[in-house]
């Protein structure tokens, strides 16, 4: 109920029991105004039965007196007294007309009666005495007649002002009662305004108005130093502190608003600032190995509450491997096969939740966990995989994340694609494209740092050339002699494995470099080398092409020279191969001793 309604219903209420009381007090005043009539009432009979008395009294005195003195100036006064005595009678005998009872009126009735009685025989006497009969007067009046006729006369009125006196107290006592009945409804009406109109500004002042606003003070001071967790209650009432704690409850659901999309902008911040910095460590990764670091470390600091993995398909993309994991409680499979992964199938995210309908990626150690799969793209080539595992079981946190975890993927995805471009470029920059061994600066490179940094270590170089290719091309052309070169490429490579390095050296040149090999080790490798090759028969395009020889030069550190001479060495022993008939291996040692010996 509004304030206003309020006040007015107590207005309305004071007004009526305002007009009660101001009614009451007026019957009150109405009723003691009865009280001073029944007073007057009362005066005016019991004058009236004293005057009758007294004059009756004076008249007979008066009577008295003429008889005995024959002064005419007391008949005069009998005669002014008499008639006084008959004014008073006439009033009496309308009695009523003031206030007087039927019962009085008769008492009074009464009363006249021996009045008039006293006067005849008062003037009996006057006349009986005008006729010279003094002592008949003084009979008369002295006598027993009227001597008890004004005995009665005195007992009449005696009586009758008893009569009044008991009705004046009878309709005093009424009176007055009745009086102070309506002075006391006339008061208590009063007073219950007071109590009504100090209740109505208790209760609007106090539980209306102070203690509503001493609340909603506290709670606006509360919200002032934005803390929105107080509580507005939810007022239901429909006046204006409702309405004010109504504006102050959307103000509250306004800052909590805000609150939250500060809190979410915050949150977003801290996410992309996480990812740029992974990001930044990525674009400085020199190994795949290097970026599965940065990912396994990143990943659960940017998602506390996804676990997830980090997925690399091996060189023949038959497989993927787990590159690294994080905050996965039963753990990832190290390997599985493409297919089981609906993203890679489908080439674009995929999520699987426990109980759903569409497909499950088959790779999951359980599917009771909401799981998102991304393949990782670059330049339209699937190169891994990212996935992730809701740790609350909660979709919601997987949509949420879906951007980042999106940005993220893309980001892997462009960082494995440069690392390969970074690594072809390489690879084409020490090795050579139609054999794929290592190239010529490849092996100066190698005998620098063998020069720099392994003084000790004993290292054998062999200098190999194809004999007589030039007739080979010439025979067969040019296709069929790149085919001769990478075919004894791959004879070198597999007789030297990994017991040694092998390059192209240039043309049909080739150079091999052997650490922890002793002299006669090399010179069986060579050997080996030699004899495979002279064995291979070779073929091109359906054409046999026959067979090929090599010559051989070999050094060694621990014979003479350092690292810088070895190779040159190794040279001039392939020369000397040739100089003795080509398809056989030559030692700078025993080279230099037929030298020395010659
Ligand atoms: P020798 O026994 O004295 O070494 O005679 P040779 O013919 O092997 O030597 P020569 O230096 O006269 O000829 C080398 C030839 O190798 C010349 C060149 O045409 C050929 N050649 C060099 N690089 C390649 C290549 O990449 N592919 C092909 N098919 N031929 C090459
Ligand atoms: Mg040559
Ligand atoms: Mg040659």
């Amino acid at each position: 109920m509004k304030i206003s309604t309020l006040t007015n219903w107590a207005y309305a209420i004071t007004v009526g029991l305002t007009f009660f009381s101001g009614l009451a007090f007026i019957l009150s005043i109405y009723k003691a105004e009865e009280e001073r009539a029944v007073v007057e009432v009362h005066l005016a009979l019991s004058n009236l039965g004293t005057q009758l008395e007294l004059d009756a009294e004076l008249r007979a005195d008066e009577a008295r007196l003429f008889v005995m003195r024959g002064d005419l100036s007391h008949l005069a006064a009998f005669e002014t007294i008499n008639e006084e005595e008959h004014r008073l009678e006439e009033q009496a005998r309308h009695v009523e007309d003031y206030g007087g009872t039927p019962e009085e009126l008769a008492l009074l009735n009464e009363i006249n009666a021996l009045i008039d009685d006293l006067e005849v025989l008062e003037k009996q006497a006057i006349e009986t005495y005008q006729s010279g009969d003094a002592a008949g007067a003084r009979d008369i009046l002295f006598g027993d007649t009227h001597y008890k006729q004004h005995l009665r006369l005195i007992e009449q009125i005696k009586g009758f002002s008893q009569a009044v006196n008991a009705r004046t107290e009878l309709a005093l006592q009424k009176a007055t009662f009745q009086s102070d009945l309506y002075n006391i409804v006339a008061r208590v009406l009063l007073g219950l305004t007071a109590l009504l109109f100090l209740g109505v500004l208790y209760f609007i002042l106090r539980r209306r108005v102070a203690l509503p606003l001493t609340h909603m003070s506290s709670i606006v001071r509360r919200l002032a130093k934005q803390d929105f967790a107080v509580e507005v209650p939810d007022d239901s009432r429909r006046d204006e502190i409702g309405d004010l704690s109504d504006a102050i409850r959307v103000f509250r659901e306004n800052g909590l608003e805000r609150e939250r999309l500060d809190a979410e902008r915050k949150r977003d911040l801290k996410m992309k600032s996480l990812i740029l910095e992974m990001m930044r460590r990525m674009q400085a990764c020199q190994e795949i190995e290097e970026i599965a670091d940065v990912v396994g470390r990143f990943g659960p600091q940017i998602f506390a509450d996804l676990g997830g993995g980090f997925y690399l398909f091996n060189e023949t993309k038959t497989e993927l491997w787990c590159a690294s994991q994080w905050q996965m409680p039963e753990g990832l499979p190290e390997r599985f096969e493409p297919d089981a992964c609906w993203s890679l199938r489908r080439g674009r995210a995929h999520l699987s939740l426990p109980g759903q309908k569409d497909v499950d990626c088959q790779h999951f150690a359980t599917s009771h966990t909401t799981d998102l799969c991304i393949p990782l793209m670059a330049h339209g080539d699937a190169l891994g995989l990212l996935m992730f595992t809701s740790l609350f079981d909660d979709r919601t946190s997987m949509d949420d994340y879906t951007a980042y975890l999106g940005m993220i993927a893309e980001n892997v995805g462009l960082a494995l694609a440069n690392l390969q471009l970074r690594e072809r470029l390489r690879k084409m920059a020490i090795c050579d494209p139609l054999t794929g061994l290592l190239n010529r600066r490849s092996l100066d490179k190698a005998l620098a740092t063998f020069s720099r940094e392994k003084g000790d270590t004993p290292l054998t170089c062999l200098m190999i050339d194809i004999d007589h290719f030039k007739r080979f091309n010439d025979e067969f052309g040019h296709d069929a002699g790149d085919v001769v070169i990478e075919t004894f490429a791959e004879i070198l490579s597999d007789t030297v494995g990994d017991r040694g390095l092998c390059y192209r050296y240039g043309g049909e040149e080739f150079s091999v470099l052997l650490t922890g090999v002793c002299p006669e080790e090399a010179y069986e490798i060579a050997e080996h080398i030699r004899t495979r090759t002279a064995t291979t028969s070779l073929s091109h395009s359906g054409r046999i092409l026959g067979t090929i020889s090599v010559s051989i030069g070999l050094a060694d550190t621990r014979d003479s020279g350092t690292f810088s001479t070895v190779r040159t060495r190794a040279d001039v022993a392939l020369l000397r191969a040739k100089e003795l008939g080509r398809n056989r291996t030559v030692s700078d040692a025993d080279f230099a001793v037929d030298q020395r010996a010659s």
